[in-house]
């Protein structure tokens, strides 16, 4: 792994790289804590440092502080090297948010031994880290399209909502629904079906302006969020996605296959939520009765944002 040393004193700074890199790890060297602090706020910086107590411009404890005073989701490894071995001083220095000590002059067996745990303990954060990653994703994203799942999709209207609110924007949504879908299951099979609404997820989200966001509400129902400023008409979006649907043939393990689908839209500044969904679903049944592969819009939400209010009555 790749290690900082931090280290004034020439003879102990290269005879810790020696040791270290004969154990098969890159390093790092620094000459005072200055150097050192910017190496490690560095992306991709080393997980694991050694730090000398006693250093110019900025002592290795004021490292230490430093960098446990960010919260960093890997937080590195660090290693307090020191002349002083009294018992204060260790404390002092765990105390700061060291891990562990080395008392100097060292002994190379033992470095090599603290420097392992280290490599352990990092090693240990990182699988936790990337398994509460992919934990983060699954519980936000459904899992056939790979889209925002419903609760995640939610919660990103809920603060477009928020936002919209505060700056006198709009939020423009479409509920998009496939048209006979399950005839398609019918006649091709479940699992052309689930391609089809892979293949639908995608022309979405292709369709879409980088910070619009797409989600699977449920079975073959799709949610878009679309922030507007005010004075744009929200109906152009929605109508060139239900076009996009209809044009395309979408590839399944059952051949091409072209599907249709029909769009509620509503669009407010300052309407709750649930309000807004309730009038993009009464628009969604207008389409799918007018004869569904169209967009049918809400008119009975105010698109217009509501006058600015004070800085005092914002959320
Ligand atoms: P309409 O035009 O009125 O929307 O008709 P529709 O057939 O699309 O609507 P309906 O609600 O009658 O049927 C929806 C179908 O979607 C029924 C269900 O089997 C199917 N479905 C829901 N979730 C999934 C899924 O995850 N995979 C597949 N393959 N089908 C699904
Ligand atoms: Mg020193
Ligand atoms: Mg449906
Ligand atoms: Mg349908």
């Amino acid at each position: 792994m790749n290690i900082l040393i931090a280290e004034d004193d020439l003879t102990s700074r290269s005879m810790l790289a020696a040791v270290l890199k004969k154990a098969g790890h890159e390093i790092t060297a620094t000459v005072n804590g200055v150097e050192a602090l910017a190496v490690l706020e560095q992306p991709g910086a080393p997980r694991l440092a050694i730090l000398d107590w006693m250093m110019p411009e900025m002592d290795g404890l004021e490292v230490v502080r430093r960098i446990r005073a960010k919260s960093s989701p890997q937080p590195p490894y660090l290693i307090m090297l020191t002349a002083k071995g009294e018992k204060a001083d260790i404390i002092a220095g765990l105390d700061a948010g060291a891990d562990d000590y080395l008392a100097k002059p060292f002994d190379t067996g033992e470095l090599r031994a603290r420097v392992e745990v280290g490599r352990r303990i990092v090693e240990l954060q990182e699988a936790l880290f990337e398994s509460r990653e992919i934990l983060a994703h699954q519980a936000s994203h459904d899992t056939l399209t790979g889209l925002l799942n419903r609760r995640a999709i939610l919660e990103r209207l809920h603060e477009e909502c928020a936002r919209a609110a505060r700056h006198g924007s709009l939020v423009a949504i479409g509920i998009c629904d496939i048209d006979h879908f399950k005839q398609v299951n019918d006649t091709h099979g479940h699992q052309v079906g689930d391609d089809v609404l892979i293949g639908l997820a995608q022309l979405l989200t292709q369709g879409v302006r980088p910070y619009d966001a797409v989600g699977r509400m449920g079975g073959e129902e799709f949610l878009v969020v679309a922030p507007m400023e005010a004075g744009i008409d929200p109906l152009s979006l929605f109508q060139r996605l239900c076009t996009r649907i209809a044009d395309h043939a979408i590839g399944t393990r059952g051949g091409h296959l072209r599907v249709t689908a029909s769009f509620g839209i509503a669009c407010a500044g300052t309407t709750p939520t649930e309000a807004l969904l309730a009038a993009a679903d009464h628009a969604l049944y207008q389409a799918k009765s007018q004869g569904r592969n169209r967009v049918a819009a809400d008119d009975s939400l105010p698109r217009q944002p509501f006058p600015e209010r004070s800085g005092a009555e914002r959320p």
